[in-house]
């Protein structure tokens, strides 16, 4: 028994993605089908063999590790941001990042794969991963089996994605020339992260407050109605300027 009581994984690439800060990422893959993000093999797995007949797939797994709250360490209780953040529950019974093994698991649409002289690389979508994610593993979603209809959702329905966004005209001429240089859909991506409601609980109910949130290299501002968020300011990220989550009343 003594060699099964540790393993040490190589990460086998790393995640570049739209999400620079860990604020804003929803809670779980497929909510945001805007969300993009580079999956760049590592050395020696950057081998086209590696990934032949990956392709035919709509969907993959990605495992990976919750790097940003390593240092963190684990926790056997946890409280669900689904529960209102009051009531605890088991780390097994959650999604949780603090783990004892802090492995990720999550369902991501599968684009393209692209090769560029040593670069090999898969380009997926609608993710729920930080940039910067070391990746364990990489295997095909397999609907007849992975699907199941009749599960339960326990504790954890799906979110509801209700808030209207809207944009203000430097905001929407931002996006549209940072579409032209990037080829990214900072607009879209923009909507559908605050549709969701990235607030903290806490912040849920109260409204007339800005907020900052950073997407890919842009920071981005908003404030809230009781009915819509509107999004008044985008600005290229610049090494001086707060990136993190910040809010204050409007
Ligand atoms: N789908 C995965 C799963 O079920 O294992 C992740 C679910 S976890 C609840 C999703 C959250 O993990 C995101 O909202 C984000 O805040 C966080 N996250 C994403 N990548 C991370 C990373 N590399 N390190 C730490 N936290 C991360």
């Amino acid at each position: 028994m003594d060699n099964l009581t540790e393993f040490i994984f190589k990460p086998i690439g790393i995640i570049h993605s739209c999400y620079t800060q860990k604020f804003g990422i929803p809670r779980q893959p497929g909510l945001v089908t805007a969300a993009t993000a580079e999956l760049e093999l590592l050395p020696p797995f950057n081998r086209r063999e590696c990934l032949n007949g990956l392709e035919v797939f709509s969907h993959l797994w990605v495992s990976f590790i919750f790097h940003h709250t390593l240092s963190e360490g684990w926790r056997p209780t946890i409280r669900p941001p689904r529960l209102g953040g009051k009531k605890r529950v088991g780390v097994f019974a959650s999604r949780s990042t603090h783990r004892p093994n802090p492995i990720g698991l999550s369902v991501v649409k599968l684009e393209s794969i692209t090769q560029e002289s040593d670069k090999l690389s898969l380009q997926l979508s609608e993710i729920d991963l930080l940039d910067g994610t070391p990746v364990i593993d990489i295997k095909p979603y397999l609907p007849y089996s992975d699907h199941i209809i009749e599960a339960s959702n326990g504790f954890a329905p799906p979110p509801a994605a209700n808030k209207t966004v809207t944009f203000s005209e430097q905001v929407k001429s931002f996006c549209q020339q940072y579409q032209q240089t990037t080829g990214r859909n900072l607009y879209l991506l923009t909507s559908q992260v605050l549709s969701q409601d990235p607030r903290p609980a806490y912040l849920q109910n109260s409204s007339g407050r800005e907020h900052g949130i950073q997407l890919w290299d842009v920071n981005i501002r908003w404030h809230t109605t009781p009915d819509t968020f509107h999004v008044n300011y985008m600005e290229p990220v610049n090494n001086e300027s707060d990136s993190s989550f910040t809010t204050r009343r409007h």
